[in-house]
């Protein structure tokens, strides 16, 4: 079939059509040879009778036994026979095939016809439907409610359900590790950018945290990237313990964190960054060397339309900390310096 792509109830009806063409064909034309050799036994029978019949006239005029017959009598005598052998023919001509046979056999492809494009469309109905269903939304359900009657498509229903809902969740995983930071498994800064636009467009009061760890470039220098790593990922674990349902955390870069806290005024915000500090201060660490933390505070104001402007100002208290020794909190007040 090669580049032509045949509709499958087209080839079911052409294959059937053909089939039942060619054999009614076939059976039609031996059964006509019988037929006609049925009906030339009593035509020639009547030929012999009728050849008879002129010898005995001919041999009446010979012998002379009952005077000459006379021409009007043979013709009458011919004519008769040869009647019957013309109403012989006429069973055999083609008025009669038609009518007894083509007509029927026309009928009767008529209805096969019928038959197999209602069976050929019944048979294709599942397939139009799987495809259908592939090229809509929502197109498992669809394709779990489409009603397969016979193995083959039913095999198709499954492998097809199997192969979406494969693909479905490695998208899925996919999606879900693009939002993660592949070192610590917290949300990265994509995530965190969703995070903040959302909260900024809808204007819902919120504190952030930007948290940088004190001479990490010292811990890495001292005890090899790998433990930095790994200092790098229990506080990671340790921030989200702390944080839990107040908010969110998120890894800024390197050794760079961000803590979202929605509904949560100054005060509250200086709590949570507090319980950190200590904690990571006192904290045991892969290193074997406390490794302390400074955090810049800021909270969301309506002056703000950007997360990048938010995150400005908390790095900006990030460096008054750090300016301030290293190992604390600063807070800076949005509104002074968006004003
Ligand atoms: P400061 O107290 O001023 O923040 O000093 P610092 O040493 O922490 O800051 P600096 O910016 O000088 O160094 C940051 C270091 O963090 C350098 C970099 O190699 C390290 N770092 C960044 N990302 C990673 C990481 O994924 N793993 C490890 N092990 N180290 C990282
Ligand atoms: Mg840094
Ligand atoms: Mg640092």
């Amino acid at each position: 079939m090669g580049k032509f792509n045949f509709k499958l109830s087209f080839v079911i009806v052409s294959m059937v059509m053909l089939t039942v063409l060619v054999t009614s064909s076939i059976s039609i034309w031996f059964s006509y040879q019988s037929f006609n050799d049925m009906l030339i036994q009593p035509k020639l029978i009547m030929q012999e009778e009728y050849m008879g019949k002129v010898s005995e006239i001919a041999e009446h005029n010979v012998q002379g036994v009952k005077g000459i017959m006379k021409n009007s009598e043979k013709e009458m005598v011919a004519d008769g026979d040869f009647k019957k052998a013309v109403n012989q023919e006429d069973i055999l001509s083609i008025k009669v095939f038609l009518k007894k046979i083509l007509f029927p056999l026309l009928v009767m492809l008529v209805i096969v016809f019928i038959v197999v494009w209602w069976f050929a469309l019944k048979i294709t109905r599942p397939l139009r439907e799987m495809t259908k269903s592939g090229q809509e939304a929502y197109g498992v359900s669809n394709l779990k409610s489409v009603d397969v009657w016979y193995a083959e498509a039913s095999n198709l229903k499954n492998v097809l359900l199997t192969s979406i809902c494969d693909s479905q969740s490695k998208i899925e995983e996919l999606t879900d590790q693009l939002k993660l930071d592949s070192l610590t498994g917290i949300p990265n800064r994509r995530s965190m950018d969703q995070v903040l636009n959302k909260l900024i467009a809808e204007k819902v009061p919120h504190a952030i945290l930007l948290i940088d760890l004190d001479d990490f470039k010292i811990v890495n220098d001292t005890y090899g990237h790998t433990v930095g790593d790994e200092v790098l990922k229990a506080f990671a674990i340790q921030m989200e313990e702390i944080v839990q349902r107040q908010g969110s955390c998120f890894r800024y870069g390197g050794e760079e964190f961000l803590v979202v806290l929605p509904h949560t005024a100054i005060d509250d915000a200086i709590k949570v960054a507090e319980e950190l500090r200590l904690k990571q201060a006192f904290a045991e660490n892969p290193s074997g060397r406390p490794v302390t933390l400074s955090a810049g505070i800021t909270v969301f104001t309506s002056y703000i339309s950007d997360p990048n402007q938010l995150i400005a100002i908390a790095d900006q208290a990030l460096y008054e900390a750090k300016q301030s020794g290293r190992n604390c909190i600063r807070v800076v007040d949005a509104s002074l310096v968006v004003n």
